[in-house]
């Protein structure tokens, strides 16, 4: 129970360890303090010393008292050497205890001048307490009555003044303790116990105060070692925090004024230091604002808001005109309160963070802006057509979107170099800036493809003259160094809200109306109109078919003989591919070879029915030539030479016997590679021909410089030929140009007797058309010749 709490057992314990926390309070070893030990030490060394000449003068005052009253019971020379001793001491000691110390700015002293000093203080006591000690017994009662306070006295005095030193005072009282108990052992008093008990009493109540007294000077020490150390710490921090060039502290008042300014404060305002102090810290702010922007103002306003409400902020940001440049800064602030808690101002960091700011405005730009034409880019072009459409959804506000595609700059680009494609590009964009409205947002997409949104010109009339008039302005040719270009452009259009109010819907109109616009001849603008998205979903469908067609072989070809007039026999087959629908049935060439272009899925197909025609053509009695459709897309393709070389080869065709048509559209762009491409294929003996002669530009340039053998000409021509005569004044004139060129002619599409006759009399060559025959699959070739002799002419 409570017991075992009171149990003397537990007194002691308890006791002993009180004794042992006093003894830590009061101890300078390295265990303790650390590296200041050394330097309390020295403290405690220097306490002491400072009082060693009031000791001085009391020890005097003492010694003397001593001496001259006990002058005759021991004889001069004894006296003498007992005042020398105790006064040459104290000075001895002052000497000797100072030399322990070293250092001046941080004193420090050794763990042995403690031990010294703790030796000195006790043999001092001992020799000083010796002579009253010896005293004692043989004086009189006025004798003993000086001797006991005066040794009473010193010990207080003592204890008192070593305390700094708890060893040496301890040291001490215990020395002078133990003189006075020899002279009360040697005195014959009766009540000596009770005289004893006195002295104990005392001894241990000037050690007890000498104590406490050391515990206050110790706590004392370690408190300015600690406020020492923090206050080094801020030092530190400061002048690190000085150091770092951008920043600034501020504090203001409640009133809001600055409180003091550093010069680095004044420096980054750019302000003499009684201009701050002048005025409130926002009113400062508010007069270096940029002007002429709002965005500054409302950050600044933000700031005033955070101040008001008393809320801590940071990485506040905002332009500031510092000597006339203007400057970023970022503030961070908190509240001040004073110990009641209430608001005493703010204090702060302000730095600037100019470089950084700009850095980031430039990295926001570059992500912003085309390289090229310093016009808004795809990304930057996105996001703000997603902003129209909310504003078009949310208020009705209309827009237009305009898509424009140039029609030949590949062609330019590759003939001419990217450098002179990069200065079109440029060309383009300048004259669309200047076509547009302040506020349009003109756009490239990439490559040769442009956009421009605009919300001031948006009823379909006003857009049109928009898109006519930068066909108008692009029609110029642009004067790029050393050469003028001329380029065309498509334009498709998208309306909003009519054409949708969903960025990517509009965007897909727009892109199906270029589309359109490329369709109808290039070089024109097509509004957006919903069967253009009928028959894109339907191209897109075909071209999902053509690859699964392609890999399961839905195709076959079908062959057309070509019939010489002059003999009537038969001297070639026109390979014509046809595509066999598993659901769609037979599907004309019409229909799926433009989307096989548009794919590159043609270039695959094109090979097999090249392929296919050799391969049935040796079957073929060795006078008859196969004619084969080589699209525009395959023709200008690197491998085209190749590929047939490498189809003759494995078929075993002769060349002679092989002729390629190809169309106008395929020799306009790339002049050169074209020609050299003809040139590789005649000189293997292939014959090239000229299909649909008469539909495209008809240039008798063309004619001219592209190596050829025949004239297709077209169809349209030959089926209104009989009743028009525009059509035979056309007819007639093709042929006697290819006479002229030596060419070989070829009328498509002859339907009936009139007009094989018609074009037996203006000297065409050969005919071809459903009179003759429809196209047949190759297994009724043999039937189809054993009916219809060759021609052997
Ligand atoms: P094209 O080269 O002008 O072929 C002649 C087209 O006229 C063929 O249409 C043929 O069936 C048709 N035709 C022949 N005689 C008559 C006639 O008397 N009256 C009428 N109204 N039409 C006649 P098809 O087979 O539908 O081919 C259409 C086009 O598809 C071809 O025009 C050709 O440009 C292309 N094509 C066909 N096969 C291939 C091929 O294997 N590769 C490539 N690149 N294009 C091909
Ligand atoms: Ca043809
Ligand atoms: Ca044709």
């Amino acid at each position: 129970m409570m017991v075992s709490h009171f149990s003397p057992a537990m007194l002691v314990a308890q006791l002993f360890q009180h004794v042992r926390q006093g003894l830590h309070d009061v101890r300078t070893t390295e265990r303790v303090d650390g590296p200041s030990a050394r330097h309390f030490r020295a403290r405690q060394i220097q306490a002491v010393l400072n009082l060693l000449p009031v000791v001085f003068l009391g020890n005097l005052v003492a010694t003397f008292t001593i001496a001259v009253t006990f002058w005759d019971l021991f004889g001069p020379w004894l006296m003498i050497a007992w005042v020398a001793v105790s006064v040459l001491s104290l000075w001895a000691f002052d000497r000797g205890w100072r030399g322990f110390i070293r250092g001046a700015a941080r004193p420090l002293a050794p763990a042995r001048a403690l031990r010294w000093i703790t030796a000195h203080a006790g043999l001092y006591a001992l020799a000083w307490g010796a002579l009253p000690a010896a005293a004692f017994p043989l004086t009189t009662h006025h004798g003993e009555l000086l001797i006991a306070p005066v040794l009473v006295g010193m010990m207080c005095a003592g204890g008192l003044i070593l305390s700094p030193i708890p060893a040496a005072a301890a040291a001490y009282v215990v020395g002078i303790a133990v003189t006075s108990v020899v002279a009360l052992q040697r005195s014959s008093y009766d009540n000596n116990l009770s005289l004893l008990t006195l002295l104990a009493a005392y001894t241990l109540t000037v050690l007890a105060v000498s104590w406490l007294t050391a515990r206050t000077f110790f706590s004392r020490l370690r408190g300015e070692a600690e406020s020492d150390r923090q206050r080094q710490l801020i030092d530190l921090l400061l002048k690190d925090f000085e150091e770092h060039a951008s920043d600034w502290l501020w504090e203001v008042s409640v009133g809001g004024r600055l409180r003091h300014v550093s010069s680095r404060l004044a420096q980054s305002f750019g302000l003499a230091p009684e201009r701050l102090m002048a005025q409130s810290f926002t009113e400062l702010l508010s007069a270096m604002l940029p002007p002429g922007q709002p965005e500054a103002r409302i950050l600044f306003n933000e700031l005033v808001t955070h101040l008001h409400l008393g809320r801590p902020f940071r990485e506040l940001e905002l332009p500031v005109v510092v000597n006339g440049k203007q400057r970023w800064w970022s503030l961070m602030a908190k509240p001040l309160f004073d110990e009641r808690g209430r608001a005493a101002g703010w204090r702060g960091v302000g730095s600037d963070v100019t470089d950084a700011r700009h850095a980031r405005d430039e990295l926001a730009r570059l992500a912003n802006v085309d390289a090229l034409t310093g016009l808004a880019n795809r990304y930057s072009f996105g996001n703000e057509l997603a902003r129209v459409c909310e504003l078009a959804a949310e208020s009705g506000q209309r827009c237009a979107l305009m898509y424009l595609d140039l029609d030949n700059f590949k062609s330019i680009n590759d003939s001419l170099g990217h450098a002179v494609g990069d200065q079109l590009l440029r060309c383009v964009a300048d004259r669309l800036r200047v076509c547009v409205s302040v506020g349009d947002l003109v756009a490239r997409l990439g490559g040769d493809e442009f956009a421009v949104l605009t919300w001031q010109t948006t009823s379909e009339s006003a857009v049109s003259e928009l898109a006519e008039r930068i066909l108008v302005a692009l029609a110029a040719p642009c004067q790029l160094r050393e050469v003028r270009v001329e380029v065309r452009a498509s334009i498709g259009l998208a309306l909003a809200p009519r054409d949708g109010l969903d960025p990517q819907a509009l965007q897909q109109c727009a892109d199906l109306a270029l589309y359109a616009a490329k369709g109808a001849g290039r070089n024109t603008f097509r509004f957006f109109s919903p069967p253009m998205a009928d028959s894109a979903r339907a191209r897109a469908r075909l071209q999902q078919e053509l690859g699964v067609a392609l890999a399961e072989e839905q195709f076959e070809v079908f062959f057309q003989p070509q019939v010489a007039l002059s003999t009537g026999g038969v001297v070639a087959f026109e390979a014509l591919v046809r595509w066999q629908h598993a659901e769609r049935g037979l599907i004309s060439p019409s229909e799926f070879v433009p989307v096989a272009e548009e794919t590159g899925q043609i270039v695959s197909l094109g090979t097999w029915v090249l392929k296919q025609a050799c391969l049935a053509a040796t079957t073929w009695p060795a006078a008859l030539r196969v004619a084969v459709n080589l699209s525009a897309v395959q023709f200008r393709s690197q491998t085209i030479v190749n590929i047939v070389d490498q189809v003759l080869a494995d078929t075993g065709l002769d060349p002679a016997r092989l002729e390629l048509e190809i169309t106008e559209s395929a020799l306009i762009e790339d002049h050169d590679g074209a020609r050299a491409t003809l040139m590789a294929l005649r000189s293997r003996g292939v014959r090239v021909a000229l299909d649909d002669f008469g539909t495209g530009y008809s240039s008798l340039a063309y004619l001219r410089r592209f190596p050829m053998d025949q004239l297709k000409i077209d169809g349209m021509f030959v089926r209104s030929l009989v009743q028009d005569s525009d059509a035979q004044a056309v007819v007639t004139a093709i042929i006697s140009l290819a006479r002229a060129l030596r060419l070989e002619t070829t009328a498509e599409g002859v339907e009936n007797q009139a007009q094989w006759d018609l074009l037996t009399a203006m000297g065409c060559d050969l005919v071809q058309g459903y009179l003759a025959s429809r196209p047949m699959p190759g297994g009724d070739i043999p039937a189809y010749l054993a009916r219809f002799p060759l021609s052997l002419g």
